[in-house]
């Protein structure tokens, strides 16, 4: 609840613009965020590539309604990938980057499924160049479907193109189902969303359930699990999982800034683990995102803002 109420508030322009100006901000950003530009991303990439840790990188940006804003986000993309590839860290997929079809024109309106796919299409030839994978986030519920039928359009194609399914929503079993083919990689998350009620499960506990049953869908199929969660009661059930299925074939994930012992100390056990490292100067929904799940943050946060007033 106090989720999704945050969630709302986060969207005020008056609230963002506060969040923003707040100089106690940067600190939280610096936590979650490698950097404003491609220079930050390949740094924080190589450093956790020196840890043994694989990388998936988000050039943050959402919601895009200006076309030759999402040209740029492709550019950008195409761009990074360049530089990745000519430090050799794209080698076996070792750093991949993730893309948010809303990010590259999903919302230009009747015509942005189509906008969206052919960008994703330009990402996805940078991407098999340099010798490595996409993934395309999940966003709210009402992508969902064009964002599952963009994957599986290119996949063809592109065979490397990952999917995101989110345990929140009711519909994701069925879709886990779907996806549980061989070779293709999908990412299951519990889901960053506020939702409305008729389209997702509304407590932690029908959430975790929900991502429990998918976990066994996907770990028992012939696919590429990405399994993305700081839960230790949800890594412990992957870990024992995991022992049916060979270590090169399912993967952890996490987001940069959390649980970074935890990281290290499942990829010092041999295990495959991919930290996800957003970049770039539009990261206020992401921030807004990872301060909502995390009450503790939020009391801070909010102390921070309570004094500028
Ligand atoms: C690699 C990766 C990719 C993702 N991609 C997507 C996506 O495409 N679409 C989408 O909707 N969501 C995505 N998410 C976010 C996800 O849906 C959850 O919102 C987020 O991971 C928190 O859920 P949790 O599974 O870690 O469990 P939680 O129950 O939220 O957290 C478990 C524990 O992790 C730690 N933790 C969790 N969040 C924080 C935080 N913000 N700060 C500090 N500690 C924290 C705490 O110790 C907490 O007790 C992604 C997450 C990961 C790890």
């Amino acid at each position: 609840m106090l989720r999704r109420a945050l969630l709302g508030i986060a969207a005020s322009e008056r609230i963002r613009e506060l969040v923003i100006a707040t100089p106690a901000t940067r600190a939280v950003v610096d936590r979650y965020v490698a950097g404003d530009s491609i220079g930050d991303a390949v740094r924080v990439a190589r450093s956790l590539r020196t840890a043994g840790l694989l990388v998936s990188l988000d050039y943050l940006g959402e919601d895009t309604t200006d076309v030759a804003r999402a040209a740029a986000t492709v550019d950008q993309y195409v761009q990074l990938l360049g530089k990745l590839a000519a430090e050799g860290l794209t080698e076996g997929g070792a750093v991949e980057v993730s893309v948010k079809p809303t990010a590259v024109g999903l919302l230009l309106g009747p015509d942005g499924e189509r906008v969206a796919t052919d960008h994703i299409g330009q990402i996805a030839v940078a991407a098999r160049d340099a010798g490595t994978t996409v993934t395309l986030d999940a966003e709210d519920h009402r992508t969902t479907d064009a964002a599952l039928r963009i994957a599986s359009a290119l996949r063809p194609e592109f065979p490397f193109i990952g999917s995101v399914v989110q345990a929140s929503l009711r519909r994701t079993e069925s879709d886990a189902r779907e996806l549980a083919a061989p070779g293709v990689r999908v990412r299951l998350c519990k889901g960053a969303y506020a939702e409305p009620v008729s389209e997702a499960f509304t407590t932690r506990h029908d959430v975790d359930k929900s991502y429990a049953r998918c976990l066994r869908i996907l770990m028992s199929g012939p696919g590429y699990p990405m399994i993305a969660t700081h839960d230790p009661r949800l890594i412990a059930i992957t870990q024992s999982l995991a022992l049916n299925r060979s270590p090169d074939t399912v993967e952890y994930q996490m987001l940069y800034g959390i649980r970074p012992e935890e990281q290290r100390r499942l990829a010092a056990a041999g295990a495959r683990v991919r930290v996800y490292v957003p970049y770039g100067s539009d990261w206020y929904a992401y921030l807004v995102r990872r301060l909502a799940e995390r009450p503790a943050n939020l009391t801070f946060f909010l102390r921070s803002l309570g004094s500028m007033s």
